[in-house]
């Protein structure tokens, strides 16, 4: 099965129809605005650290670009795209928990568009992972958020579902999803301990862009995905045809929250060193909305923008070394 076509969908009204997510935009930048900067950087320990690359460990970093107070900076040595003065992870902890601008973005996630578009991304993914055949029907969905991804998979198979967040809003929908023992509520994946349970496929939905410690996360992964089963991991895609057209205002560029920007030479070394391979790639969302304005839309462009690798999100499928 070939996978390698995104999702295509008329997305060019998006912001018109869901108002919320210009009111999510202008909410998360002014909660970074808010922060203390010197020389135009957020700098005080209370809130930052100053990391190495996540990836590879390097300690140096050639300066991309600032947003909000936030560094962004390449890897001299593998390629990965990160946020140097990364914000604390208490204080993440507490922004997810409770901040204005996670309430808009349920909002967004809840709305008509945003179901019926990832609706089909899910499809074509589980139809993929079942034409693999794998005989491992156990489903885990790390960072399940609203279970949208669950509730798919609920409508669309017959897998035994596994959800693992911290949300508290959305607890009674995944357990009516997975039942209480297949939620991992509020742990980190690393402290979970699954005894003898095995998963033909994990999926991570924009999640390792998140994670202070992604190569934990994926090492774990590798550790309980079945023989034969799969990792699927989609990430935003920082050099995508959007930002060269859009530059500093992609949406995606959001440094409080988005640690990393894998590239895949990055992605690939990660992978290594959590005993996982890439077996399969595929991208989705080769336009977003607020290109339109800026380009002339045909299949030429799309095939153009697919061809280079410069969709907004790269999906890697990933299997054991
Ligand atoms: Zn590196």
């Amino acid at each position: 099965m070939d996978i390698s076509q995104p999702i295509l969908m008329d997305n060019r009204n998006l912001r018109k129809d869901i108002p919320d997510i210009d009111t999510f935009f202008s909410q998360i930048m002014q909660e970074m605005e808010q922060l203390p900067r010197e020389g135009n950087l957020v700098v005080d320990p209370k809130l930052v650290t100053q990391v190495p690359c996540p990836v590879c460990g390097d300690p140096g970093g050639d300066q991309l670009f600032v947003r909000a107070g936030f560094l962004i900076v390449n890897c001299p040595v593998c390629s990965h795209v990160y946020v140097k003065n990364r914000m604390n992870e208490e204080y993440l902890q507490g922004l997810y928990a409770g901040s204005v601008s996670e309430q808009t973005y349920r909002r967004i996630r809840a709305s008509e568009f945003h179901n019926r578009y990832w609706h089909v991304v899910y499809s074509k993914y589980l139809s993929y992972f079942a034409s693999l055949g794998c005989a491992n029907k156990n489903v885990l969905d790390v960072g399940c958020g609203a279970g949208n991804f669950l509730d798919t998979c609920r409508a669309v198979t017959d897998y035994t579902l596994h959800g693992l967040d911290f949300c508290e809003d959305s607890f009674d929908f995944i357990v009516s999803v997975t039942g209480r023992d297949n939620y991992y509520f509020r742990q980190a994946i690393e402290d979970v301990d699954f005894g003898d349970k095995r998963f033909g496929l994990i999926t991570l939905w924009g999640v390792l862009e998140h994670l202070v410690s992604p190569g934990s996360v994926l090492e774990k992964c590798s550790r309980i995905v079945a023989e034969d089963g799969r990792v699927l991991v989609v990430v935003p895609n920082l050099f995508s045809r959007a930002f060269k057209i859009l530059g500093i205002s992609t949406p995606t560029i959001y440094p409080r929250a988005h640690l990393h920007y894998y590239t895949p030479a990055s992605m690939e070394r990660l992978c290594r060193d959590a005993g996982l391979v890439i077996d399969a790639f595929s991208q989705e969302l080769p336009v977003i909305d607020l290109m339109y304005p800026y380009i002339h839309y045909d299949d030429a462009l799309v095939a153009d923008i697919v061809a280079k690798n410069e969709c907004y999100y790269h999906a890697y499928l990933l299997r054991r070394a």
